[in-house]
């Protein structure tokens, strides 16, 4: 779709974009496919710019991939001197296409297409508003298409091997295959290339898990699958995934280990620019806070779901999924929270006098005491 749109934009200038920017915890494929097969990427980008009509691409790195600049400018001189980039590409002429490499400053919403843009152009990486989408104003307000890593790599192979072979691979509405990045609690993490399709269960044998409490699938904005869940397939109508899957067993302490951490990964990360982004991953980590403190009742978790909604109305897919670690974890894990909490009481209200007394003492500078009369 977006190389439809950008090919059909009557712009002299277009830009092809390499979003490598995988700021996901737990994903990790884009360092491996940079490091093992950057030709094919830079081919897949060539590919792309002659499909769209764009001479110049943007290969968008994250800055923590820094130590690979050198590495992939030496691989791209390479490219221009056995003219697979350049002018005239392979000899066909008005085939121009060349790559130039930028680095991210190390912010996870740049992982977001428009974001990245403004970044790219030098801003400070903040989601733009859509539309105009970037098919039609991208880059320096011209056509713009920005695809990932692996998509681009997948071009290659499409070309090479042709559309029915990649459709032979996968399941009839998730053809092809998807290359994962496993952790967490297992013999075998790494990065696998899969046909859609495969299954939870399937993963977990595959990279040696043994008494698995949980899978995250998708990263912190994807699901916190269950046990009860382990059947359901890695595809785009079941469970959707970037790549990032990561395993916890059942010494993890999923509420205070997974899914705080998640959050205060939102909180870190988010622009700032939405108040409900701004806020509503805040309040929602109190609340987490005050059920992992034994102070939590059942409205409690009842306003965390209600409040998750709330996070809808976000510009981008960071505020829009925040929520999503609490959702799924209290859908999937709902036992873990009942047992937190405390039963036969409506209201708590986390209200800690001494403590709240020790602070503002403490920032006036005074020495707390409390009178009982
Ligand atoms: S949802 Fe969050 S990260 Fe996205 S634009 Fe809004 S504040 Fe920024």
């Amino acid at each position: 779709m977006k190389w439809k749109f950008t090919a059909a934009e009557k712009s002299a200038v277009k830009y092809v974009v390499c979003n490598a920017d995988e700021g996901e915890p737990g994903t990790f494929k884009d360092r491996v496919i940079l490091t093992e097969y950057p030709k094919m990427l830079m081919e897949g980008m060539a590919i792309a710019g002659y499909a769209v009509g764009a001479t110049e691409g943007i290969l968008y790195v994250r800055y923590e991939y820094k130590y690979l600049q050198e590495y992939l400018e030496k691989i791209i001189e390479g490219g221009r001197k056995k003219n697979y980039l350049g002018k005239n590409i392979c000899g066909k002429e008005g085939f121009d296409f060349d790559i130039r490499i930028q680095f991210g400053a190390g912010s996870y919403v740049c992982g977001e297409e428009s974001a990245l843009i403004e970044s790219a152009e030098g801003k400070r990486g903040e989601p733009r508003d859509r539309p105009p989408f970037p098919v039609e104003s991208g880059y320096l307000e011209k056509p713009t298409i920005v695809n990932n890593v692996e998509t681009l790599c997948s071009i290659v192979k499409i070309v090479n091997h042709g559309a029915p072979w990649y459709r032979s691979m996968g399941t009839k509405e998730s053809s092809g295959t998807k290359v994962l990045s496993i952790c967490g609690d297992c013999k075998y993490p790494g990065v696998y290339e899969i046909e859609w399709g495969f299954s939870v269960n399937d993963v977990i044998e595959m990279v040696g898990a043994n008494e698995v409490q949980a899978v995250q699938v998708g990263g912190p904005s994807g699901n916190l699958v269950g046990p009860n869940e382990f059947n359901r397939t890695l595809s785009y109508t079941d469970l959707s995934t970037g790549g990032s899957i990561i395993i916890f067993n059942k010494q993890r302490d999923l509420i205070k280990d997974v899914v705080l951490n998640f959050m205060n990964f939102f909180i870190d990360e988010s622009c700032g620019s939405c108040s409900t982004c701004r806020n509503i991953p805040v309040l929602l980590r109190q609340k987490l806070e005050k059920i992992l403190n034994a102070r939590g009742v059942q409205k409690d978790i009842e306003e965390m779901l209600e409040w998750s909604k709330v996070l809808k109305a976000s510009r981008c897919g960071l505020g829009l999924t925040a929520g999503n670690p609490i959702v799924t974890s209290i859908k999937n894990f709902r036992s873990l929270y009942d047992k937190k909490i405390q039963h036969g009481k409506d209201y708590d209200s986390n209200f800690d006098m001494l403590n709240a007394v020790k602070e503002s003492c403490d920032a006036v500078g005074r020495v707390p005491g409390i009178h009982s009369n």
